[in-house]
């Protein structure tokens, strides 16, 4: 395909990642999935290496795919992962930055690790990444960034100020860049997921609970009735990451709970 584009997609080993990864293969890009790969070490367990591996597995029959290792709070680690992004495919066109933590809990109970730790990776981890594959994204003749936020960096949620705060700060970097990277033809865009049924809401917000109670919970919650699923925020990092006119947006695919 002639304007195949090679995309890094971090936090990509499951969840809304891995929808990212599977539609860019669907439309025919080429796609290195970047994952952490050590497994628990947060409130919930974070991605193991093998589920890394056998995303990769799954998708290969989708198109060509590749996988590494990154912590995006390490910027040594964000510059080997963008390394081996060339080395694997000669180039990178796009970046997803998709990974991400959430917690919640009072601010008067909620320590200042859980605090650094969203900073770190929700922010931070955009930075870092960013500058890693800016020479490379400059390359390119047509590059984007697509940064995963969410609606809760449109709207105050209780018991959420570290999450919404970083995921504001996502749309805040988003837009700054837009207008800094225009001149270098980089469009930079954020995707703003509603509800998606992943680790973050089945292991931790709604831990226990199970995926039934999950669906009934979004019937009243969502204007739509129904939760959103990584094949809808992929379709859309697809979108936002291919339209030549569209940079600087912060798009909801949120059924309706957010504009
Ligand atoms: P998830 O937990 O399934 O996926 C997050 C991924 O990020 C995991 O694979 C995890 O290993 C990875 N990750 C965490 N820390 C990392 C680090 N330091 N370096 C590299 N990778 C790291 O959850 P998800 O719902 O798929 O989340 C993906 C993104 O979508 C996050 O940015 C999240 O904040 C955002 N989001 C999710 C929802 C939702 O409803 N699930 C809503 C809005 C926004």
């Amino acid at each position: 395909m002639g304007d195949a584009r090679v995309v890094l997609v971090t936090g990509g080993a499951r969840g809304i990642g891995r929808g990212i990864a599977q539609s860019f293969l669907e439309a025919g890009h080429r796609v290195m999935v970047a994952d952490l790969g050590t497994g628990a070490d947060w409130q919930y367990s974070l991605s193991t290496s093998a589920e890394l591996d056998a995303t990769v597995q799954d998708l290969r029959e989708m198109g060509e795919v590749h996988g590494t290792a990154v912590d995006v709070t390490s910027a040594e680690s964000c510059r080997a992962a963008v390394a081996a992004t060339v080395e694997a495919f000669g180039q990178l066109d796009i970046l997803a930055n998709n990974a991400g933590v959430v917690d919640t809990g009072p601010i008067d109970d909620f320590s200042e690790g859980q605090w650094d730790r969203i900073f770190d990776v929700n922010v931070k981890g955009i930075y870092l990444m960013t500058a890693a594959a800016l020479p490379e994204l400059r390359r390119s003749d047509d590059a984007a960034i697509v940064n995963t936020a969410s609606i809760a960096g449109k709207m105050g949620v209780s018991n959420m100020s570290a999450y919404c705060g970083s995921k504001w700060a996502a749309i805040g970097i988003t837009q700054s860049l837009a207008l800094e990277l225009a001149p270098d033809g980089i469009r930079v865009n954020a995707l703003c997921p509603g509800i998606v049924g992943t680790a973050m809401w089945l292991d931790h917000l709604m831990a226990g609970e199970g995926e039934q109670a999950f669906e009934d919970r979004m019937k009243e919650r969502v204007p739509l009735g129904r939760p959103q699923t990584p094949a809808d925020m992929g379709d859309a990092a697809v979108y936002l990451a291919t339209a030549r006119n569209v940079t600087g947006v912060a798009h909801s695919v949120a059924g309706g709970m957010a504009p």
